[in-house]
């Protein structure tokens, strides 16, 4: 079976004389260091023959190809794996050999033909998987590198390690919220959108005149996605809020002030850390439409200026907590009982 990738009118190498060349695509095989290949791969073929031939390029494209699926089937990097680790780092072939105490043209090898071993197969896995770590060995080679690419790496591991964060965070929420995700109630019929939390907190704190903790914050969105429900039969952000001894809060609270486009300082309150929320400076919230902050301005007036021991009050007050057990989920079937309408 072979695929036609292209044709081209020039000199065909088999027959020596000018004709269309197709370039057609084959299953080869081959056993390489014991084990049975098989793997695509490129040939010229010469219909007055019909024969097929390689040059040199594509005998080079092929061995790679080979030599790919053979690292696929024994479970090692593939080369355009390889290529990819040093593209997140955005470091040259040479400094991360240097990292790494290979010898200087190891990764070019291994980007190409040669096969790499089991051991610095691991070194390389580790070493994209722990941008942590990436920073440890660059600060080790730190009189070895050139200055400027090494602060050029290490900003750029920097952003790397920050957006894992995120990502992982993200994963340690949705992985508690994944319970809750079939149930409407729950969830307020909407489906969890980290934007969208960040949009209705900026919404909140953006051209407030009033200093917004992060504690009041998570009151004031169950007051939001309530009368959200309250009004329009869903909530806007997805949280699913959990009635507890200190009011009512999100699931995973603890974990929203990390999210990324959330801006806050820590001040010091009696014995503990507030944190007071900054505004973010954009005027743009792509993930709420004009009901959605007409709702949020709602909640922003009825509780503007009211501390955060007020707001507890009335959120113990409130139906919706009183008919909750502390450790239960708050249903949004209470939101007819919110006192904001
Ligand atoms: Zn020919």
């Amino acid at each position: 079976m072979s695929k036609i990738i292209s044709k081209e009118k020039k000199l065909c190498m088999c027959c020596m004389k000018e004709h269309e060349v197709k370039i057609v695509r084959i299953m080869d095989d081959n056993i390489y260091k014991g084990v049975d290949i098989k793997y695509p791969a490129n040939y010229y073929y010469c219909e007055d023959a019909d024969e097929y031939y390689n040059d040199e390029n594509q005998l080079s494209e092929n061995d790679l190809s080979m030599k790919n699926e053979y690292r696929k089937k024994v479970g090692l990097l593939t080369s355009g794996e390889i290529i990819s680790i040093r593209e997140k780092y955005n470091i040259s072939q040479t400094d991360l050999c240097i990292l790494l105490g290979w010898g200087g043209k190891t990764i070019t090898r291994y980007e190409g033909h040669q096969v790499q071993d089991m051991a610095h197969d691991s070194i390389l896995r580790k070493i994209r998987d722990d941008a942590e770590w990436f920073l440890t060995l660059l600060d080790k080679s730190k009189d070895v590198i050139s200055e400027d690419y090494y602060y050029k790496y290490r900003d750029n591991a920097a952003l790397v390690l920050e957006k894992e964060r995120e990502s992982y965070l993200k994963k340690a929420i949705i992985s508690n919220y994944a319970a809750y995700f079939y149930k409407p109630y729950y969830s307020g019929n909407r489906k969890l959108s980290f934007e969208t939390v960040v949009d209705v907190i900026n919404y909140t704190v953006n051209d407030n005149k009033e200093n917004v903790f992060m504690n009041k914050m998570l009151k004031l969105l169950w007051y939001i996605d309530t009368l959200s429900f309250k009004k329009r039969g869903h909530a806007i952000t997805g949280l699913v809020y959990q009635a507890r001894p200190n009011g009512i809060l999100p699931v995973s609270y603890e974990y929203l002030i990390d999210l990324d486009g959330i801006n806050y300082e820590e001040v010091e309150i009696g014995e503990g850390i507030g944190y007071k929320l900054i505004s973010s400076g954009l005027t743009e919230y792509n993930n709420l439409t004009e009901d959605d902050k007409k709702i949020i301005d709602i909640i922003k007036s009825t509780f503007n200026n009211i501390s955060n021991e007020l707001l507890l009050k009335k959120i113990k007050d409130e139906m919706a907590y009183q008919n909750t057990n502390i450790g239960d989920i708050v249903s949004f079937i209470q939101s007819e009982n919110l006192s904001v309408s």
